[in-house]
């Protein structure tokens, strides 16, 4: 059992640490192709699913490395079709997943790191601080887990992804890029970077960096406030990460990419529902290619954040509506069973912080 531990995952090795190991073994180069599609395009759990390659190499492998598992703890289905996944990881810390179903898409909301560094204080998240990051496999096997169900459940095929459950994708880039290239490739899942959203607190540096590497997928920025004073109250980044930053770097992602930009919005009774907070949303929206999603809040606790009163909320979108600013209204899905947005640390997931 130790020694089983000290076993490097062999999903986490460079092609040039692959190519090395065959060499040593005696393999042929060729093989590499072979287990990589076992490995990413197949999923197999086992070395011994590797079928045509010989009982010796599986053996060796088997010797040498393990295939760390992400398992499916728990399962829980909303009365709305919603499926939350509690997923546990090699090491025994959870993240959740979940599947979120509507009449022409089904989406997936994976995780990026197992609880969060960044304290948005009306985020449940938060609470959890950060324990670790993903490992591009982790986040691979979430939308693995989550295709399945698609096609068990709804016998419809995966169709988007969002990297807006647990974590901060852009503090965990790397990791994030290298599931993404897997989740995109013809030798991984296939699907379309397009369908792809990657939901960021807004990093500048990270976001230009995203620009330079041209990225494929979309970017959603969670804004919640246009006002500087106000954002920094609700997001401790934006401190150091002023609006200004914000705009110049999200217009360099514009112009490198040609790709609008989604800002999330949750409208808070008394911290961000007046007419001067609209017209800041306004104002913003105009200097950047972008649209609005207002999110209703899920709340977390009885504390100063709660949803805004309908009024606020129609004045929202009657002013962006005037302004010819896109506005769309997101439900919260999944609410019986803690899976809406933000709501993923749930109470069992809190003891994990221990
Ligand atoms: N760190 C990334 C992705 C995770 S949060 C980000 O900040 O975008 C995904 C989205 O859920 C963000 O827009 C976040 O602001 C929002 N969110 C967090 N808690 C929420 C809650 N309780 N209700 C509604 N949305 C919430």
């Amino acid at each position: 059992m130790e020694k089983e531990k000290e076993k490097k995952d062999i999903r986490r090795l460079s092609a040039e640490q692959l190519a090395r190991f065959l060499k040593e073994i005696g393999e042929a180069p060729f093989r590499a192709k072979q287990i990589q599609e076992w490995l990413w395009q197949k999923s197999v759990k086992t070395f011994d699913e590797m079928t045509n390659l010989s009982i010796k190499t599986r053996e060796l492998l088997e010797q040498h490395f393990v295939i760390n598992q992400i398992a499916v703890d728990k399962m829980q289905r909303s009365t709305d079709g919603t499926i939350k996944n509690a997923v546990q990881l090699y090491d025994g810390k959870v993240v959740e997943s979940v599947l979120i179903p509507t009449d022409t898409r089904i989406t997936a909301c994976i995780s990026s790191q197992v609880g969060c560094s960044l304290d948005c204080h009306f985020c449940a998240t938060a609470r959890l601080k950060r324990m670790r990051n993903l490992n591009p496999d982790e986040i691979y096997d979430q939308v693995v887990a989550i295709r399945e169900q698609a096609e068990e459940f709804f016998d419809r095929p995966l169709s988007n992804i969002v990297l807006m459950g647990m974590g901060e994708p852009l503090l965990n880039y790397q990791n994030v890029l290298t599931a993404i290239d897997k989740i995109t490739s013809p030798k991984g899942l296939g699907m379309a970077a397009r369908r792809i959203t990657l939901s960021t607190v807004g990093i500048p540096k990270m976001i230009k960096k995203m620009a330079d590497d041209q990225v494929r997928f979309n970017l959603a920025v969670s804004l919640h406030s246009a006002i500087d004073e106000v954002r920094s109250q609700l997001m401790p980044i934006n401190n150091t990460n002023s609006l200004e930053d914000l705009k110049e770097a999200l217009l360099y992602w514009y112009a490198h990419t040609q790709r609008k930009i989604t800002f999330e919005y949750v409208v808070w009774k008394g911290i961000n529902d007046t007419e001067r907070d609209v017209r800041a949303l306004i104002k913003f929206c105009k200097a950047i290619p972008s649209k609005v999603n207002l999110i209703e809040y899920n709340p977390i606790d009885d504390g100063p954040y709660q949803q805004a009163d309908p009024e606020a909320l129609q004045m929202y979108i009657d002013m962006l509506e005037r302004h010819c600013v896109t506005v769309n209204v997101r439900r919260s899905r999944g609410k019986d069973i803690d899976a809406a947005c933000g709501q993923l640390a749930n109470k069992e997931l809190t003891s994990i912080r221990e």
